[in-house]
């Protein structure tokens, strides 16, 4: 088999759901015997790990199990100074699960979860895969790939935005119809808004960026209990 090929096999299997999860290993995504697969159960633990409040499971080839650390798997609990309680290796779990093929980071962050938030297999996998139609993502509630873009695109060019500078000299960014901005009229990396999509009164601006200082009284007003 040409590589190209064989490439194009293993991109097809990742994108796609496992539809009978209990016998597939989640690394090589061959398929064992039933009950030959070692069952990693992950239970849920509370704020301070990333198990905050759900759990999850990983099933593994005895192979696959034994190229990565088994002392991950003792689920050995620590405390930090706070009294927080997470994982000795909840990091490790984290980025063994992100590498993952994407059908086996569906099982462990949407199948195998315990979060009551559940998806279609296949749908978390177009969602991920930004190919899930916009409807669908509005029926679970989620930002589309398309509202991501307009955010991204619009916003920082937009002639509506403008910088907000307040008495304290913090600074953030936004216009009047609902979308927000860093400090330098850029989106967020970490935070989203719809407001930008179909927005109709989206225009690009041709000058700077407008500085706004809002004054004392009125920044003041707004925190009157
Ligand atoms: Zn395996």
């Amino acid at each position: 088999m040409f590589e190209i090929e064989r490439w194009n096999l293993m991109t097809n299997l990742n994108n796609k759901a496992i539809l009978n999860p209990g016998n597939v290993c989640s690394k090589c995504l061959q398929k064992s015997k039933e009950h030959q697969l070692n069952i990693i159960h992950i239970g849920e633990m509370g704020y301070g790990s990333g198990f905050d409040s759900w759990s999850t499971e990983i099933h593994l080839c005895d192979k696959c199990l034994a190229e990565t650390n088994l002392d991950w798997w003792d689920l050995e609990v620590v405390t930090d100074c706070n009294g927080f309680e997470a994982y000795k290796y909840d990091k490790e779990i984290f980025e063994y699960a992100d590498n993952l093929p994407l059908a086996s980071r569906e099982l462990f962050y949407n199948h195998y979860s315990t979060d009551n938030y559940k998806m279609d297999a296949q749908d978390w996998i177009d969602y991920e895969l930004e190919l899930l139609p916009h409807e669908k993502c509005k029926d679970y509630g989620l930002y589309s790939p398309a509202e991501t873009t307009a955010y991204k695109e619009r916003f920082p060019i937009c002639f509506y935005v403008s910088i907000r500078v307040f008495p304290d000299s913090s600074s953030s960014s936004r216009c009047m119809f609902g979308a927000f901005g860093d400090k330098e009229g850029n989106t967020y990396a970490d935070t989203m808004t719809n407001a930008c999509y179909g927005c109709e009164m989206f225009r690009i601006r041709e000058d700077r960026i407008p500085i706004i200082y809002e004054n004392r009284y009125r920044s003041e007003g707004l925190n009157v209990k």
